[in-house]
C-alpha cells in the first residue's frame, strides 16, 4: 500500500497517538523493572552481607571466647580471649574462598584481620575505615549497609557490625562486601531480558498499531479525494475499492460517498418527468460512440422520434394529460430500447435514439416495430382513451461521422416525415 503524504492535523495526531503512548509505557515499564530489580538484588546482597558478617564475628566467638584487647608485645597484637589474633587469616580467607565476599576484622577503626588486597598483592592491614563508618557504626553501635563505599580505590557494596566486648563497649567492627561492579553486572544481567521483553513488546505492538492507522489514513485519504473530486464535478471519478472492501464505518462512508455520486449523476443525467436520460447524458454517449466508431469502424444509426400533433393534447385535455402522455411513451420507448443501445429525451415531445452497431435497415424494422407498439397504445386519462402516433427520422453513422451532421440528417428525415403526413419512419 501507498505511503499518502497526509500533512492534515488527524493524520499527524493518529500517528502520534498510536506510537508515543506505547513508547512511553515502554520506557516506564523499562524504568520500573530496572529500579525494582535493583532494590531486589540490593535486598539480597544486604541480607547476604549481614549474614556473613554475623557470622564471622559469632565463629570469632565460639573459637576463642574473650574480649577484644590489644597487647603490646614487641609488635602491637590484638588478642581475643587469650588467643593473638594479628597474623593469622586462615578463618578469614576460608570464608571468602567459600562464599567470594571480602571479610574484615577491625580493632576499633582499624583493619586488623582482612581479605582484601592492594595493587601489590598485600594485605590492606593497619588501614582505617573511613570517618563515616567510624560515626554510624562505632560511635552508635549499630550495624549498617552501604551501597556505595570505596575501599582501596574500589566501589563495594558493604556491611559493617559493631563488635561488643563482655562489659557491652563496642570494641571494633566486623565488615562483609561485595564489589559494586559485581551486583551491578547481576542486576544488567536480571534486567537484560525484562528489557528485551518490553522493546519487543511495544515494537510489535507500535507496527500493529501503527499499520492500523495508517489504513485508517489511507481511507480516510481516498474518501476524500473523491469528494473533492465529486466537488470540482467529475461525477465519474472511482472510489478505490480498498476502502469499500474495510466493512467497516470508513468503507460505510465510502458507500454513502458513492451513493451520493449516484444521486448527482441521476440529477444532472436524467430528466425528471420521464425519468429518462437527458440530452446532456445523450451527446456524451454519442460522442463516445462516435469515438468508439472512430477507432474500431463500428456503424450506428441515431434517430429522432416526435409526438405528432402533441400540442392538440396539450390544448384538448390540458398539460396534465401531456405529462401523463409523454410518461407512458417514455416507458414504451426505454422497454423498446433495452440491449438495442439507448433513448433519452431531447426536449419537449422529441426523443433520440442510439442503436449500437447495426446498420440502417435494422434500426429501420426496429423502429418500425416501436411504431406499432405506440400506434396501438391506449392511454387512460379522465376516463377517455388517447390514441397517439410518432414520426421517425433516421442517420446511419460509422467511422470518420459527424454528430452534428448525423443529427441534421435525422432531423430532416424527421421534418421529411411530418411533411409527408406523420405517423411513419424516414430514412
Ligand atoms: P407536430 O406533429 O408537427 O410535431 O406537432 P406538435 O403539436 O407535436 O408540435 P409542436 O412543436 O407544435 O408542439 C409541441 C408541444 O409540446 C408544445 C409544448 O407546449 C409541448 N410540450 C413540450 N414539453 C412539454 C412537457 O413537458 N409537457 C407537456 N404537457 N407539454 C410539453
Ligand atoms: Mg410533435
Ligand atoms: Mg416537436
Amino acid at each position: 500500500m501507498k505511503k499518502q503524504k497526509d500533512k492534515g492535523r488527524l493524520a499527524r495526531s493518529l500517528r502520534a497517538m498510536s506510537v508515543v503512548p506505547l513508547v512511553l509505557l515502554g520506557v516506564v515499564i523499562s524504568i520500573f523493572s530496572y529500579q525494582a530489580v535493583k532494590a531486589a538484588m540490593h535486598k539480597a546482597v544486604n541480607t547476604e552481607l549481614k549474614n556473613i558478617a554475623n557470622a564471622v564475628a559469632m565463629t570469632y566467638d565460639l573459637l576463642y571466647p574473650g574480649d577484644y584487647q590489644v597487647v603490646e608485645n614487641e609488635d602491637i597484637d590484638v588478642m581475643k580471649g587469650n588467643t593473638k589474633l594479628t597474623s593469622d587469616f586462615s578463618i578469614i580467607d576460608r570464608l571468602k574462598e567459600e562464599t567470594q565476599i571480602d571479610i574484615t576484622l577491625f580493632f576499633q577503626d582499624i583493619r586488623v584481620l582482612t581479605t582484601i588486597h592492594d595493587d601489590n598483592g598485600t594485605r590492606i592491614v593497619g588501614t582505617a575505615a573511613n570517618y563515616r563508618i567510624k560515626e554510624d557504626v562505632l560511635d552508635k553501635g549499630k550495624p549498617h549497609f552501604y551501597t556505595n563505599t570505596i575501599i582501596n580505590e574500589v566501589q563495594y557494596f558493604a556491611y559493617y557490625a559493631p563488635l561488643f566486648n563482655a562489659d557491652g563497649s563496642v570494641t571494633g567492627m566486623v565488615y562483609a562486601g561485595k564489589p559494586c561492579t559485581e551486583v551491578k553486572a547481576a542486576v544488567r544481567q536480571a534486567v537484560l531480558p525484562i528489557l528485551v521483553i518490553v522493546l519487543c513488546g511495544v515494537g510489535i505492538v507500535s507496527i500493529v498499531v501503527s499499520s492500523h492507522t495508517e489504513k485508517i489514513l489511507y481511507a480516510l485519504q481516498k474518501i476524500r479525494t473523491f469528494l473533492s473530486s465529486v466537488s470540482k464535478g467529475n461525477l465519474w471519478e472511482e472510489l478505490d475499492p480498498v476502502v469499500l472492501h474495510r466493512n467497516d464505518e470508513l468503507s460505510a462512508m465510502g458507500y454513502s460517498a458513492l451513493y451520493m455520486q449516484r444521486s448527482l449523476r441521476t440529477l444532472v443525467e436524467q430528466d425528471t418527468l420521464t425519468e429518462l436520460n437527458n440530452r446532456r447524458f445523450a451527446d456524451k454517449r454519442l460522442k463516445e460512440t462516435q469515438a468508439q466508431a472512430d477507432a474500431h469502424g463500428t456503424r450506428f444509426v441515431v434517430a429522432i422520434g416526435d409526438i405528432d400533433f402533441f400540442k392538440s393534447v396539450n390544448d384538448t385535455y390540458g398539460h396534465e394529460c401531456g405529462d401523463v402522455v409523454l410518461k407512458q411513451v417514455a416507458d414504451v420507448l426505454k422497454k423498446h430500447m433495452t440491449g438495442k443501445g439507448f433513448v433519452a429525451r431531447w426536449g419537449g415531445e422529441e426523443f433520440l435514439f442510439l442503436y449500437d452497431c447495426t446498420d440502417l435497415e435494422k434500426a429501420r424494422k426496429e423502429t418500425e416495430t416501436l411504431l406499432d407498439e405506440i400506434r396501438n397504445m391506449e392511454i387512460p386519462y379522465e376516463e377517455q382513451i388517447l390514441k397517439i402516433t410518432m414520426t421517425f427520422g433516421l442517420a446511419e453513422g460509422g467511422m470518420n461521422s459527424k454528430i452534428k451532421e448525423l443529427l441534421q440528417q435525422a432531423d430532416n428525415n424527421l421534418y421529411k416525415g411530418k411533411e409527408a403526413g406523420r405517423n411513419r419512419v424516414v430514412i
